[in-house]
């Protein structure tokens, strides 16, 4: 049962206090219609939200089933509102972006019935005050006597014990007034209805019992309950809880009622994602361009570690490149300066030494597509031509670059030449002496080139050229001793007939493949590895070498040797002669980006600890200019990304106010669904939802118009680079901007929604 002991209540609004209930008590029956009359301020409204659990009492008790709620929780209060209670008020109070239907049902939902029954409830008692065939229209559809009507219907949908109408009928004429109190009065046969009015008529009509007041303190009772009067256990309590959904739902009808702003607000809050989807779509396809680019660069720039090495560092350019000033320019002294050699002050002079080399091939295989272990040894070649008769080609002309073919050391990968070029005839085989002939990308090769090999005329047929034999010349065969010195011999013909000379045979044609145009183009001689090595290996015993390894003077030339020459030392010419195997110069062709690094590692490991004569310095060109790019690449996308970063958070600051005043509009409806039984954290959800939906939408919006831009983007960026399809974004980051929009609305919607759940539920209905 329900009573009121000793209630006081008292506002204080600034300095001043005034008392809405001084001392009010009341016992109220299970069953019985109750009018409370009194003039305005008198304190019915204040005492009504007191009973329904709206307000809180200051002192005194309200007493239900029997226990009192001097100790009652929150979560108590709002479920005694949700399954105890039904309000009807003078003004409605139905959620206008909502159906009549799903007003009704709102309750119910609260307090977690399912859906089916929950429809069949709301539908029944919307037939119960002649409604059903308003069911699905909007509230602000109706007529006040209908709204009224509705509101009765939700009152009744978690069938309470008591319902609490304040004024019902204030807003209508007598007539729709007069229906309206037929209804509750029908309710009232099996409820406690506690009902304000002013209508003394009416109440006087309906009422079974009618209690008046004035300035917060009982006048008259004119049913007031006696001791003996049975007490009975009326109520039985559920907790209600909001869940996520029905949350969402609500939000989500209160955003379809504004779309216009919603679909402005979401713009706005998107273009921040806008900038920052299409900076990182640009810069993800500019990184793949650059990674290609650099994969097919690097594969053409090999890491080369020759005799000498350019040192190209920062500081050493400075001071090779700084004016100096301490000398006078345009002096009148008829005299010249000497000044020390600027290339010798960049130069490095590598000593590559057996044991540099074992270092090199002890080197993780998996990063090389390529290496080449060159070697000064001339390879003397005899060539026929029908017109031409015999001539002699050494490999060591500096006129004709001969290359050395580079070696793939991944058996099961694809290794540097495979991968830039097409074997258009032959097949190449780096384990077996011979030659491979590259032509350009429109099958020329100069005549010079083509002479070497001893062919001549306009065309030649690709048959002729691999059928085409060269003899290779050992040095026992080809110098002749002549007292101390070795001359060449002069007779080609008995060289190329000779029996000890090797047939030589061209081995493949290849030609760079058309993607790799800008890169691999040209055309020239190779010879494979196994060539070399035939030359060393059957030079190095020749007589020339022995008798060379002896003198201290050149046996071809005659020139005595020098000690710090670069062109004339006993070491050249034993390379030259083929007695000398460690290389002269070596290749390393790196599988990509990653991998040079790791060689590069690897190679600067082995100058640890030496000293600058020991020290071996390659030169990698590829490195220097992508290390540069990739860093700007990088740099400019942080740079931009900040940039939009700031209008990401503009309008998460903008989505807060949009949804603070989403809160202030909404204050009435945040009224209703507390005297509906919401807790705090269920409006807390709401807003919440609110700004969910904003996020997605906004996230989802800001992506899809990043990709429209993408388009002409791309367009754009051909027109001026030739480069297709160059912004690329990637889905992930598409699901992370989502995401971060979405956060980022839910973080600024945060504090509004705080404010909501902490508005006063009795405010919050007086609010307009
Ligand atoms: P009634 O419903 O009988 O017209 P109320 O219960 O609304 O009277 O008000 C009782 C008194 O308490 C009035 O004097 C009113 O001004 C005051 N009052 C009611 N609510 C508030 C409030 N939230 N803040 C300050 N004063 C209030
Ligand atoms: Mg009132």
């Amino acid at each position: 049962m329900l009573e009121l002991k000793n209630i006081k209540k008292t506002y204080h609004t600034g300095g001043f206090s005034q008392a809405a209930l001084k001392d009010f008590s009341l016992k109220f029956r299970q069953n019985e219609f109750v009018a409370i009359l009194g003039p305005s301020g008198s304190g019915k409204t204040t005492l009504l939200n007191i009973i329904g659990g709206l307000d809180r009492y200051d002192s005194g008790d309200l007493i239900i089933n029997q226990k009192s709620t001097k100790k009652f929780k929150e979560t108590e209060w709002d479920a005694y509102r949700n399954n105890c209670v039904g309000f009807i008020f003078q003004s409605y109070n139905l959620i206008s972006h909502i159906s009549v239907l799903e007003n009704v049902e709102l309750g119910m939902t609260l307090s977690g019935i399912g859906k089916g029954e929950k429809r069949k409830k709301a539908e029944e008692l919307l037939e119960r005050v002649g409604l059903e065939k308003h069911k699905h229209k909007l509230p602000n559809q109706l007529s006040g006597g209908q709204m009224q009507r509705v509101a009765i219907a939700r009152a009744l949908a978690n069938d309470p014990d008591i319902i609490l109408a304040d004024e019902p009928t204030g807003a209508l004429d007598s007539k729709i007034s007069k229906q309206i109190m037929e209804l509750i009065a029908d309710i009232a046969k099996d409820k406690l209805v506690i009902m304000v009015t002013h209508n003394k008529e009416l109440a006087e009509e309906y009422a079974t019992r009618i209690v008046k007041m004035q300035d917060g303190e009982m006048l008259e009772d004119t049913r007031a309950v006696s001791k003996e009067e049975k007490e009975h256990k009326m109520f039985n309590i559920k907790k209600t809880a909001m869940n996520f959904l029905t949350a969402l739902n609500l939000s989500f009808n209160n955003i379809k009622t504004k779309k216009g702003r919603t679909a402005l607000t979401a713009f706005a809050a998107s273009i921040g994602i806008i900038g920052i989807a299409l900076i990182l779509a640009l810069s993800n396809g500019f990184k793949i361009e650059i990674d290609n680019f650099e994969k097919d660069s690097l594969s053409d720039a090999p890491i080369i570690i020759a005799e000498q090495s350019m040192n190209m560092d920062e500081e050493t350019m400075t001071k090779i490149h700084q004016k100096d000033n301490s000398k006078e320019s345009y002096p009148s002294k008829k005299k010249i300066y000497v000044t020390e050699n600027k290339m010798e002050q960049v130069t490095h002079h590598n000593n590559i030494t057996e044991e540099y080399v074992d270092y090199l091939k002890k080197m993780d295989k998996k990063n090389i597509s390529g290496i080449s272990y060159q070697k000064s040894t001339a390879i003397n070649l005899v060539v026929h031509n029908e017109e031409k008769g015999y001539e002699l080609v050494s490999t060591t002309n500096m006129m004709m670059p001969w290359t050395l073919l580079p070696t793939n050391p991944n058996e099961d990968d694809k290794g540097i030449v495979e991968n830039n070029y097409d074997v258009l005839a032959g097949k190449i085989n780096n384990d077996e002496v011979g030659l491979i002939l590259q032509v350009d990308s429109k099958n020329q090769m100069d005549e010079s080139t083509l002479k070497q090999l001893g062919l001549t005329g306009k065309e030649v047929s690709f048959n002729d050229i691999l059928n085409k034999e060269l003899k290779l010349i050992l040095n026992n065969d080809y110098y002749e001793q002549i007292g101390e010195y070795f001359v060449p011999k002069k007779d080609l013909a008995s060289l190329y007939q000779n029996e000890n000379s090797i047939p030589i045979k061209v081995q493949a044609i290849i030609r760079c493949k058309e993607e790799k145009e800008i890169l691999a183009n040209g055309s020239g001689i190779a010879y494979t590895n196994a060539l070399t090595e035939l030359v060393v290996e059957k030079n190095k015993d020749s007589e020339i070498v022995k008798a060379q390894q002896e003198k201290d003077y050149n046996v071809l030339s005659h020139q005595v040797f020098e000690e710090d020459s670069k062109t004339n030392t006993k070491k050249i010419m034993l390379a030259y002669l083929g007695a000398e195997s460690t290389p002269s110069a070596i290749y390393i062709y790196p599988k990509d980006f990653k991998s040079k690094d790791n060689i590069v590692t690897y190679l600067d490991k082995y100058n640890d600890k030496k000293t600058e004569e020991e020290r071996v310095e390659y030169t990698d060109m590829a490195g220097m200019i992508s290390s540069l790019s990739g860093n700007i690449m990088d740099a400019i996308t942080i740079v931009l990304v900040a940039f939009s970063s700031i209008s990401l958070i503009v309008s998460s600051i903008m989505i807060g106010i949009i949804t603070y005043i989403s809160v202030l509009e909404r204050t009435k409806e945040i009224g209703i669904l507390r005297s509906l039984g919401a807790r705090k954290k269920d409006i807390k959800r709401v807003f919440l939802a609110e700004t969910f939906i904003i996020g997605i939408f906004s996230g989802t919006l800001g992506i899809l118009i990043a990709r429209l831009l993408v388009i002409p983007t791309n367009i754009a960026i051909e027109n001026l680079s030739k480069l297709e399809n160059v912004a690329k974004m990637n889905p992930i980051h598409a699901i992370i901007l989502i995401t971060i929009s979405v956060i980022l609305t839910m973080i600024s919607g945060f504090i509004p929604a705080r404010v909501a759940s902490n508005k006063d539920a009795v405010e919050s209905l007086r609010t307009e």
